[in-house]
Formats: C-alpha cells, structure tokens, sequence
C-alpha cells in the first residue's frame, strides 16, 4: 500500500478547516476520492475476493441495503452514483470502516470473531449508515474535495498504519496525517446517529436486535483482553458506556428484542475459514489443523464443532496435507448431512479440495450431482467454472459466465475465468478483452487500455478467423478507457 505523500503546497499541510454544512462536499468529489482509494485497495496484496466468504458477507449486506433502502436513508441519487460494494482485507486486526464513495472495508478478522450473522450485520449497519448519512462528506472539507488525490493518499496511509500498530508513526505523515484523520473522525452526534440508525436498519432487516448489544459487549471484552492493536475498529469507535446504554434500551423497547442472535453451522464454518484464511503462516495453519482432534472437539457447542472441523480441513488443504484434509472432510460430511447451508459449504470444500489437488475426474464427478448444479451462488458458479475449462468444457462455461457478467459486470474473478476459457476454446481477442474487463473491475484504466490495444493487435494481425463482434467490442472498449483516462487527467 502506498504511504501518505508530501504535501505539494503549504496550503494542505495547515490543519484543514471544516466548513461546515454550507459547503458540503458533492457527492461526484466524494465519489472520485473514493475510487481512487479503491482502486489501490484492489492492488493491495492483502485484498481477498474468497468467493464463500463474500457470498455469506452480501447475504447479510444486500438485505441491509435493501432495508436502507426502504426507510428511505439511503437516496436513489447516491444509490445510483455511489458503489456501495465491500472490499474484504485478509488482515487479522478486527476492523470494518466505511470510505468514501461508499466502499466499505471488512477485515477478515472482524468476521473470524463474530458469532452470529446478526452480530455482523450490526457493525455492517453501521458503517452503511455513516455513509447514508453524509457523515464522511460532513467532516471533509471543501479544501479536501478540492485535492482529492491527496486526500485519497492519506486515507490509504491511514488504513496502512491502522493494520500495523508499531507501523503507526512512521506511516502517517506527521501533522498533516493527523488534520485529516481528525477530518475523518466522526463527532460524536455522528457516531450516536449511525447506531440509531443503523439499528432500525439492522432489525428492519430482519436481524436479531440483540446483535448489536452482544457485538458491542464482545468488542469491549475482547479490548480488554488485548490492547495491543489488535482493534483498531474500537480506536474509531470508542465504546463509551453510554453507547452500550443507549443500545441496551433501543433492545428493550424493539418487539423483536428478545431474539437472541443464533450461531448457525453455516456461520461456523465461515466465521472459521476467515480465522484460517486471515493467517497463511504454516505454524498457524498447523494450530488449526490440529484444532479438529476428538477430545478437543468434545468441549465444544455442536455448531462449533462444525465450524472447527471445517477450519482445520482447509488448514490441512493449505498445508497440502491431503490425506489429513479427506480424513477431516469425510468427519464434516458426517455432521453436516441433508440440504442446509451447512451441507452446501462442505459440498464446496470437497470441489475446491478436488481442485487444488488437481484431480479433475474427482472434480468432474462432484460438479455433476445435482446439488452442485443448482447450486446458484457465485462460489458454486466459479467453483464450476474452473472445473469445466480444465475438464474441456469450457464453452459451456463461456456461456454460463456471460450471463452471470451481464448482471455483475464488476465481478473481476468471474471475468478471470471468462478469460481462461475463452483462451481455451480457441477466442484469443475475447481472452484479451476479458483480462482487460478484469483491470476495468478494479478501477485500473491505463493497464485496461493496454489490454484492449493488445486486443485489437490481436485482431488486426492474426491470420486466425477473429469474430467480428469481439472486434468491434475492443475498439469501442479503448476509446471509452481513453475518454475515462483524460477526465482523470483533468481532476489533478
Ligand atoms: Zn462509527
């Protein structure tokens, strides 16, 4: 991740006054700072795009959206221009904050300590309601929206430091850091305001409210246990008494208040494969593995013994410990048969086992039950996908991904596959164009452009047959990036 830059002018680097709500920032200068942080996020080597974890993440995120939606916070004007799209970071700390443009960021180890889906959907619900409500417009300035570059550099360096307490110091740019971190800091009306609301979004939503209290009280516990920046979530958000009191009440008056939050299989298990995905080192891939040992087992709650043996399946699939990993994986099917989600996630395991052990006849053989084929969500679909292009079926896949594409068109590993497999039925300027669709999806314009020019070489040269769709498509795909790279230009 890029550090904090000099200031260029002695302008920025005086603490920035805010102006007010007279001179709010535009939503389009919110949303170009916003991009321009994502799009070094999605460069950042500790960005994950899990497709199991992000499937669980936006069954809880859509509803909240929708529900925010509904109450009429968050408006069709910012619904249309904004992203509102969660960027996931492998990091341990325990961590999710809202930027601008309405790019969220979800650590890893946020949800490897939740214990229920409502207690997810509470932080989620908040974070989302700082960004309906303004609150990140509100605390810049004009001056800020006015260097947006700059501002953007600051947050990332601000994000960095946060990841790495000992790194704090010499990341941020002394005091010029710490003015906009004070513009980034939200008051305390603020913070009261994004538990109000996002508490009736969280319950509108169907989420137990009791999600929220037990969140709060887990984030104080655990603070207490360990203080050595492990949280930078409670440094932005300082659990005063009163907040925790004021929510308690907000419980007691809801007519669904005494729903209390349920730690599902399913939550189990990715609440447990984020614990072990957060951590690749081979020492602590070993601790969970070896988590999954009967007499350990034996102390837990059935949903945690699930969740458990799923972890140490995939930690042992990590450390290639295969027959270790089929040993597990054949204790998880015993405990999680019939048609839930929990049957659904180890159906997954043992196709992306089948994969990364490369046994395609396993593989080719798992994604024809007829569980795996209705199996609509995108983890099965790019499960299946990089089944069937090694398998020789890859024009089936080109068609299946095509669809999927048309109504995500910024789903960067669809068009990755999509890529593979046009490459493998003989579509090389399709190839191309898809992996420049990839760049496109993460915000890249300029490696985009060298894709799509790559692509019409490809056209213009070969002596194959080139469709003249897939022609015509990547002319007008580098005339678009070069419209979008000279706005860019214009914004410096
Ligand atoms: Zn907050």
């Amino acid at each position: 991740m890029p550090q904090s830059q000099a200031a260029p002018s002695p302008t920025v680097a005086t603490p920035l006054p805010n102006l007010g709500d007279g001179n709010d920032m535009t939503p389009a200068a919110e949303k170009r700072i916003g991009d321009r942080i994502a799009r070094e996020l999605y460069r950042d080597p500790d960005y994950i795009d899990d497709p199991v974890i992000t499937d669980y993440v936006q069954g809880i995120w859509q509803p909240l959206l929708a529900a925010s939606r509904q109450r009429g916070e968050l408006l069709p004007q910012l619904d249309e221009l904004f992203a509102w799209e969660i960027l996931m970071g492998r990091d341990r700390t325990v961590n999710a904050f809202a930027l601008p443009g309405a790019y969220f960021g979800l650590h890893l180890g946020l949800v490897g300590i939740v214990t229920s889906r409502d207690e997810l959907a509470s932080v989620l619900a908040h974070e989302l309601s700082h960004v309906t409500q303004r609150h990140i417009s509100r605390s810049m300035s004009r001056q800020a929206a006015q260097a947006p570059w700059l501002m953007g550099a600051m947050i990332l360096g601000i994000l960095a430091a946060s990841k790495d307490p000992n790194a704090a110091q010499a990341t941020i740019v002394g005091g010029q850091a710490a003015a906009v971190q004070s513009q980034l800091n939200y008051s305390r009306d603020m913070e009261r305001e994004a538990d109000r609301i996002g508490f009736t979004v969280q319950t509108q939503a169907g989420f137990a409210p009791q999600g929220f209290v037990s969140m709060f009280e887990k984030l104080q516990q655990s603070s207490r246990l360990n203080d050595a920046g492990g949280f930078p979530y409670l440094r932005t958000h300082p659990l005063t008494t009163e907040r925790i009191a004021d929510m308690q009440s907000r419980v007691r008056q809801s007519d669904k208040g005494d729903a209390a939050p349920v730690t599902t299989l399913e939550h189990a298990m990715v609440a447990a494969r984020a614990r072990v995905l957060s951590n690749p080192a081979v020492d602590e891939l070993r601790i969970w593995a070896q988590q999954a040992e009967p007499a350990n087992l034996a102390k837990l709650k059935p949903a945690a013994q699930v969740g458990v043996l799923y972890g140490a399946t995939l930690a042992a699939l990590k450390l290639r410990d295969y027959s270790q990993a089929q040993a597990d994986l054949q204790r998880l099917q015993q405990r999680t048969q019939g048609d839930g989600p929990g049957a659904r996630l180890t159906r997954l395991m043992s196709l992306e086992m089948a994969l990364v052990q490369g046994d395609m006849v396993a593989a080719a053989l798992l994604i024809k039950s007829p569980e795996v084929q209705k199996d609509r969500s995108r983890a099965a679909l790019l499960l299946r996908a990089q089944t069937d292009t090694l398998t020789g079926r890859a024009d089936s896949v080109a068609q299946d991904l095509q669809t999927w594409l048309a109504d995500h068109p910024r789903d960067a590993q669809a068009w990755q596959l999509l890529a593979a497999a046009d490459a493998a039925i003989g579509r090389p300027v399709a190839a191309v164009r898809a992996e420049g669709e990839v760049n496109v999806a993460q915000l890249d314009f300029a490696s985009a452009l060298t894709r799509f020019k790559a692509a019409q070489d490809l056209a213009s040269k070969s002596t194959l047959q080139v469709d003249h769709i897939d022609a015509s498509i990547v002319d007008t795909r580098a005339r678009q990036m070069e419209l979008l790279l000279r706005e860019q230009a214009l914004e410096h």
